[in-house]
């Protein structure tokens, strides 16, 4: 489904992804793991293509997204990303939320993006909150309203960026579950993530990013049970 190939990105002299390829397959769900800079939101970025590469290349499926000649509205529409912080407008009910982008950006009729909204709303038990404003919702039912917002398009690939890192401890499951189900149903995904119980829950394999690259990857018991790097190793044992 996705191929990045020796990606490159810098920040000034910064260099934060420095020949990084990663490939997921179909049904695959990679988890990015790695020290609090090493890149992990920077690669999801810059595969929703909301930051530009330096060099390298990415596809999706058979297409070339980083070709400058590509519309990056029409590639988003084919990846749903969710981050950290929901970034739901606070200003508009739940329905509105979720509709606004395939109505305004994708032109989808106001009728069936409402209806696919309702629809995905009420798999994850959310129906009744439709009309509802954000505000009046719990942190983990935000953070479920803004995955159904990544997924009203029928995206391909689904990036998560640290989706419960911002929720009280006891709302965290809701949101794990969410995505467990989401696994079951096939949806490919790359994860960031810290919360390594996470990581070993939903991921097919997990990559460590070290110094712009993926230093290992591989299963989850093998990266954070039994781990070949020695960076990797020291990774693992300050964060379990
Ligand atoms: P965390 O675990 O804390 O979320 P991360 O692995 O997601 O970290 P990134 O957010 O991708 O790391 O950041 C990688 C590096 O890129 C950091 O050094 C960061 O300061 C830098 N960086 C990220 N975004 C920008 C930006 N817009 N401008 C300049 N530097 C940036
Ligand atoms: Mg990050």
């Amino acid at each position: 489904v996705l191929s990045c190939v020796d990606v490159r990105k810098t920040f000034g002299a910064n260099v934060v992804l420095d020949g990084l390829s990663l490939d997921v397959g179909e049904h695959e769900v990679v988890v990015l793991i790695g020290a609090s800079g090493s890149g992990k939101s920077t690669l999801l970025r810059c595969v929703n293509l909301l930051e530009d590469i330096d060099d390298g290349a990415i596809r999706l499926d058979d297409e070339h997204i980083t070709d400058p000649r590509v519309n990056p509205d029409k590639i988003r529409q084919k990846i749903g990303i969710v981050f950290q912080s929901f970034n739901l407008f606070p200003h508009m009910s739940v329905l509105d939320n979720i509709t606004l982008a395939p109505v305004r950006v994708h032109g989808l009729s106001r009728r069936d993006a409402a209806d696919k909204a309702r629809e995905l709303l009420a798999r994850v038990g959310l129906a009744d909150r439709a009309g509802e404003y954000p505000d009046r919702l719990s942190g983990g039912q935000q953070q479920r309203v803004a995955i159904v917002r990544a997924l009203v398009n029928a995206p391909r690939l689904l990036l998560l960026d640290e989706v419960t890192s911002a929720l009280d401890p006891e709302l965290v499951g809701e949101v794990l579950s969410m995505v467990r189900d989401l696994k079951n149903d096939g949806m490919t995904m790359v994860i960031a993530t810290h919360e390594m119980g996470f990581a070993r829950q939903v991921a097919d394999r997990v990559c460590f990013l070290h110094q712009g690259r993926v230093l290992e990857s591989g299963p989850p018991a093998q990266v954070l049970g039994a781990p070949t790097e020695e960076r990797t190793r020291q990774f693992v044992r300050r964060i379990i």
